[in-house]
C-alpha cells in the first residue's frame, strides 16, 4: 500500500467526516430529519398526574393519589386521558369485590390479574386522549395527536398481524406482572404500574406505541371514549370488521347480551345491512336500548320457554318451506337460525340489581347460542367466561356451524379503529343512548358500582 494511496484514503475519509459534518449543521438533514425521523427525545418531565391506585385487597383497594410520572423511553407513548368507559371486566377488582389472586395455583390461571395484589396498579384498558410525549424510537403518533389507546395492540410484524389476525397480535398475552414496566411513583416512592400496558383511571395513560392508534376527529371526548371503548370496538368488530366472520346485508342477526359489546354489535349487525337483528338480554332497560340503537326484535331469557325455537322460528324466512308452496317438514333446517350470532354476556361478577340472567356463568348462553345458529352459519362468542361448554355433538360437523373466538370480534386495530370513528362522524353508530352517563375522574369509584350491579349501559369517565 503506498504512501499515497493510504494518504488518499485519510484525506477522503477526512472530507467524508468534514462533509458529514457540513451537511448535519446545514438544512438539508435537519429538514429530512424533522419530517421523517425526528420525535421528541425521552422525557423526564416528574409530571405529577392523579390516577386511581389500585392495590392490596377488599373494598378500599382503590384510592385516588397524586402520582409522579417516571421518564419515559423506546417505544413508550404518554397519553393525556380525554375519555375511557368503566369496563365491566374490570369493576371487581376496582371496587374490591374479588381479590387477585396469587401467583401460580388454579385460580391464577384463570386471572389475568393474578400476582398483582401487592402491585400499585392503574386499572382500565384504553380510552381516547392527547399525545403529550413519546419515547424516541416511537413512529406511529407524534406530540399533539389524538388517539385510541386500543385494549388490543397491534404491532404489525408478528405472524398474527401479518395474517390479518391482528386482535390476536403477539403482544396481547404480554400481561402478566412480570412483563409490566413502572410508569410512575406515588408519594412514598412505590413504583406504579399500568394494566395491561395502558391503563385508563388516570389523568395520564402511559403506553408503547403498538396500543396507540392515531384518528382525526373533532367529535366530543365521551362521544369518541364511547364509540372506541374496549366494548363498542368488539361488538362493531364482531359485525363491520369481517375478521372473523362476513355479515351479508339481508341477513339475520341474533345478539344474545346486551350490554355495551352487545348492544354495539346490535348496532353493527343495523349498519351492515341486517333484516332482523334479535336481541336478547334479561334487563328491560336494555332490550329498550337494543330497540332504539336497531334490534327489531327483542327477547327476555328469562320470559322464553325455547329462546332457540323462538331464535329459529323468527329467522325461518322465505327458506322455511321444504319446497315452495309445500308444508313445512319441521325440525331443524337451513334458514331457520340466525345467520350470524354474536355471543356478549360474560359471566357475572355480582349479583346485578336488576333483572338476573338465566345462568350467572353464563355458559348457558354460549351454549344457545351456538344452538340457534342456522345451519350454515355464524357464531362469534365474546364473553368471559370459565368452565366447560357441552354442545350437541351432531351439530359439531353436519349442523354445518362456524364457532368464531376472538379478541375485540376480531378488530384489527389500525385498520378498523379509524373506521369506528367514521361511524361516528356520520352518525351510524348511536352514542347518545349508550351512554348512561359521563362523570369526572373524582366520581369514578361510586360510577363503577352502577356498572357492576348492571345499572348503568355504559358509564364514561372523562379527566
Ligand atoms: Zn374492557
Ligand atoms: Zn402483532
Amino acid at each position: 500500500m503506498s504512501d499515497e494511496h493510504s494518504l488518499s484514503r485519510r484525506r477522503l475519509l477526512k472530507q467524508g467526516a468534514a462533509a458529514a459534518g457540513a451537511v448535519a449543521a446545514g438544512t438539508k438533514v435537519a429538514a429530512y430529519e424533522e419530517s421523517a425521523a425526528a420525535q421528541a427525545p425521552a422525557i423526564s418531565t416528574a409530571r405529577l398526574f392523579k390516577a386511581w391506585i389500585s392495590r392490596g385487597t377488599g373494598r378500599n383497594r382503590t384510592t385516588l393519589q397524586d402520582v409522579r410520572l417516571r421518564p419515559i423511553s423506546g417505544r413508550q407513548v404518554v397519553v393525556r386521558t380525554e375519555a375511557t368507559n368503566l369496563c365491566y371486566s374490570n369493576s371487581a377488582l376496582v371496587l374490591g369485590l374479588t381479590d387477585p389472586p396469587a401467583a401460580g395455583g388454579a385460580a391464577a390461571a384463570n386471572s389475568l390479574a393474578a400476582g398483582t395484589a401487592d402491585m400499585a396498579l392503574i386499572q382500565g384498558h384504553g380510552g381516547v386522549g392527547i399525545v403529550e410525549a413519546v419515547g424516541p424510537e416511537v413512529r406511529r403518533v407524534q406530540v399533539g395527536d389524538r388517539v385510541c389507546v386500543s385494549g388490543t395492540p397491534q404491532c404489525g410484524s408478528c405472524y398474527h398481524c401479518l395474517r390479518g389476525r391482528a386482535d390476536v397480535c403477539q403482544l396481547l398475552g404480554r400481561n402478566l406482572p412480570a412483563d409490566f414496566v413502572p410508569i410512575a411513583e406515588t408519594r412514598d416512592g412505590t413504583p406504579v404500574y399500568a394494566n395491561s400496558h395502558i391503563g385508563g383511571l388516570a389523568e395520564l395513560m402511559v403506553t408503547f406505541e403498538e396500543w396507540v392508534v392515531p384518528i382525526v376527529s373533532k367529535a366530543p371526548a365521551v362521544d369518541l371514549g364511547m364509540v372506541l371503548a374496549c366494548v363498542s370496538v368488539a361488538g362493531l368488530g364482531a359485525t363491520t370488521s369481517g375478521t372473523l366472520a362476513r355479515l351479508q346485508p339481508g341477513s339475520t342477526v341474533a345478539v344474545v347480551g346486551c350490554g355495551p359489546l352487545g348492544l354495539s354489535a346490535v348496532q353493527g349487525a343495523r349498519i351492515g345491512g341486517a333484516s332482523t337483528v334479535i336481541a336478547i338480554d334479561p334487563v328491560r332497560m336494555r332490550r329498550d336500548v337494543a330497540l332504539k340503537v336497531g334490534a327489531t326484535h327483542v327477547l327476555d331469557p328469562n320470559a322464553e320457554r325455547n329462546i332457540i325455537e323462538k331464535v329459529r322460528s323468527l329467522s325461518a324466512g322465505p327458506t322455511s318451506r321444504t319446497w315452495s308452496g309445500g308444508r313445512d317438514s319441521g325440525g331443524r333446517r337451513s334458514g331457520a337460525g340466525a345467520d350470524l350470532v354474536v355471543e356478549a354476556v360474560g359471566m357475572e361478577l355480582a349479583v346485578p340489581k336488576v333483572e338476573r340472567g338465566p345462568d350467572p356463568s353464563a355458559i348457558l348462553p354460549v351454549q344457545q347460542a351456538y344452538e340457534m345458529a342456522s345451519s350454515g352459519g355464524d357464531v362469534i362468542t365474546t364473553g368471559l367466561i370459565r368452565g366447560t361448554i357441552a354442545l350437541p355433538a351432531f351439530l359439531f360437523a353436519i349442523g354445518g356451524i362456524s364457532h368464531h373466538g376472538g379478541q375485540a370480534g376480531g378488530t384489527n386495530p389500525m385498520r378498523d379503529i379509524p373506521r369506528y370513528v367514521e361511524l361516528l362522524h356520520s352518525g351510524r353508530y348511536d352514542t347518545k343512548t349508550m351512554v348512561t352517563r359521563a362523570v369526572p375522574l373524582k366520581d369514578m369509584l361510586g360510577a363503577y358500582e352502577e356498572v357492576i350491579y348492571r345499572q348503568a349501559v355504559t358509564v364514561i369517565m372523562t379527566a
